[in-house]
């Protein structure tokens, strides 16, 4: 069925199908035909990719995705969603889906087995309560992603692209610049869903680097030097990394460190860069 806007296609699809909203899964629906467009733009999805879409909720992006995409597999938590989207979308023979949560999708399988083991892109409104552990474990997992783009919290995408000294920059920063580059494609007031959530929100776009940015020696060393300084972040790089439960290095190692790696005793973190970063934590593992 065609619709006049997105609005009405979920209005008219919960009230069919006297569908409830959860808020444990973080059921928000984009409604807005414009951000809809925004989303679709960014991606720069074309008929030759493979698209992984976390959380269809009740399918509007994905019959977007559907008709632009060669493919698309979409992976929905909700049981109930799940057999919406059968009906509601089974004109389309280019849709896998999914009934299953993403935290527990092997997302090299899902490859192999639909993409001839090429990687994806992966298009989403996501679950604001698990934003970052999809998008971390993503990255962590090496799982074959060439691009995201992505709708989370305004507050985590301003986060993922701040720049070093900003009141935003901290651990997330880093560790997205680690694995990807970000852009944020649109801010998006929170009146673009149904129902309305108590939050503004971003597109932001990540693309995968094939290759690092920065060469370390240790890369989990790194990662708990940063955590170290951004749960501390008012401390010296001296005292948050000597206090570090995760980390057992004395005051005296550090400076010794720093001097070697030609900073001033009372450095924080909160100005340095990722490859700032990658040095200390090469003169630390030696
Ligand atoms: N894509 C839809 C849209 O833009 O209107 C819905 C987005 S809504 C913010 C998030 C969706 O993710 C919901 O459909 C929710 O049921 C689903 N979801 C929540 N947790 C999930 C999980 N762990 N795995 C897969 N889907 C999940």
């Amino acid at each position: 069925m065609d619709f006049e806007s997105a609005g009405k296609r979920t209005r008219y699809i919960v009230d069919k199908y006297d569908f409830y909203f959860k808020k444990r899964f973080g059921q928000n629906f984009l409604i807005d035909d414009r951000v809809l467009d925004k989303i679709i733009d960014a991606s720069a999805v074309g008929k030759e990719d493979t698209v992984l879409e976390i959380g269809p909720g009740i399918g509007t992006l994905t019959e977007r995705l559907l008709k632009k995409a060669k493919r698309v597999i979409a992976v929905e938590i909700d049981r109930d969603l799940s057999g919406i989207l059968k009906e509601t979308l089974s004109e389309y023979d280019n849709l896998v889906l999914i009934n299953e949560d993403i935290m527990k999708v092997d997302m090299a399988e899902l490859s192999r087995e639909y993409n001839e083991g090429r990687p994806f892109k992966i298009i989403a409104n996501l679950p604001y309560y698990i934003t970052t552990p999809i998008i971390m474990g993503i990255f962590e997992s090496g799982a074959p992603v060439k691009d995201m783009t992505v709708m989370v919290q305004k507050e985590v995408a301003e986060r993922m692209e701040a720049l070093p000294g900003s009141k935003d920059y901290g651990a997330l920063s880093l560790a997205v610049y680690y694995y990807a580059k970000p852009y944020l494609a649109a801010r998006v007031p929170r009146n673009c869903f149904m129902p309305r959530p108590n939050v503004d929100s971003a597109v932001i776009k990540l693309t995968v680097y094939d290759e690092r940015p920065v060469d370390v020696k240790d890369e989990r060393l790194m990662f708990s030097i940063i955590r170290a300084v951004f749960n501390q972040r008012r401390k010296t790089m001296i005292n948050s990394i000597s206090g570090s439960k995760d980390l057992s290095f004395t005051k005296d190692e550090i400076k010794e460190v720093l001097r070697k790696a030609g900073f001033n005793e009372d450095i924080r973190g909160e100005k340095l860069t990722l490859s700032e970063f990658a040095k200390i934590s090469d003169i630390l593992s030696q």
